[in-house]
């Protein structure tokens, strides 16, 4: 990480983080998946900041809803977003390799596509960061929307190949629920029963439980320890069936959890 790049979160509707970044002595900014621009304009204009860039993820309104809004108060922004999805007011498209280089914010990301909770989905990963939009969670995943349960599990196996120290920003405060469906899968995850007592403790004192760690997200989140022999376990239980590789384990923890625990 840059040593004075400053990420805060500016929360939006119910629990969303719209990210925002920039050089802590600069007034330039960018935001990711702005799903609201209220939230956002009361934000920079209290820090005197001004919009430079947007990065999106996906298509959904959550963290969409707020491009146009943004434009119409800072029209120099340029917007970024998923190559293959139906994103409006986008300036360039971007899909798995490329290179999105913002010099005045003094920020480099290398774009991932990582379909599965939609078909275009995309995360971008520099500075030792990862902006992972509804993909990753902590402790969770994002639901199967418009792909395939195929895509979201090698999603996410690739994000787990990055390196182990790597922040995790998602778009959402969806960590205690989802460490409840955690603990159905592994009841007896020591690294799990201490983080609940951790991300408990943060949100008492109104803090966010994230950015994560990649590290983290291996020890304790049942969809990223497909491999795991107690979360084969669990999974196979309750399929009553034989699961055989990741995309198997994976596919039986997303149901279990949609049809029997949200
Ligand atoms: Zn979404
Ligand atoms: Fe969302």
């Amino acid at each position: 990480m840059s040593a004075m790049l400053r990420i805060d979160p500016i929360p939006a509707f119910e629990d969303n983080y719209i990210w925002l970044l920039r050089q802590a002595d600069g007034e330039g900014c960018a935001v990711v998946d702005p799903g609201d621009e209220e939230p956002v304009i009361r934000h920079l204009e209290q820090h005197g900041l001004k919009l430079e860039a947007v990065l999106v993820t996906h298509k959904h309104g959550d963290h969409v809803g707020g491009i146009a809004g943004l434009k119409a108060r800072w029209p120099g922004a340029r917007v970024f977003g998923p190559a293959h999805e139906a994103v409006r007011h986008l300036d360039r498209r971007l899909g798995e390799g490329d290179r999105l280089e913002l010099a005045n914010l003094e920020l480099r990301f290398q774009v991932m596509e990582v379909p599965g909770h939609t078909e275009g989905h995309i995360a971008y990963h520099g500075h030792g960061l990862l902006f992972c939009g509804d993909t990753l969670f902590a402790c969770g995943c994002g639901r199967v929307f418009s792909g395939t349960f195929e895509q979201l599990s090698d999603s996410l196996r690739r994000i787990a190949a990055l390196p182990p120290q790597t922040a995790i920003y998602c778009a959402h405060e969806y960590t205690l629920d989802n460490i409840g469906f955690a603990k159905w899968v592994e009841p007896d995850n020591p690294a799990l029963l201490r983080r609940e007592a951790e991300e408990r403790k943060k949100r008492a004192e109104g803090r966010p439980t994230l950015p994560s760690t990649l590290s983290l997200e291996l020890d304790t989140n049942p969809f990223l320890r497909t491999a795991e022999p107690a979360v084969v376990a669990a999974a196979r239980r309750w399929a009553g069936k034989p699961l055989d590789g990741h995309r198997e384990v994976f596919r039986a923890l997303r149901l279990w959890k949609d049809r029997e625990y949200d």
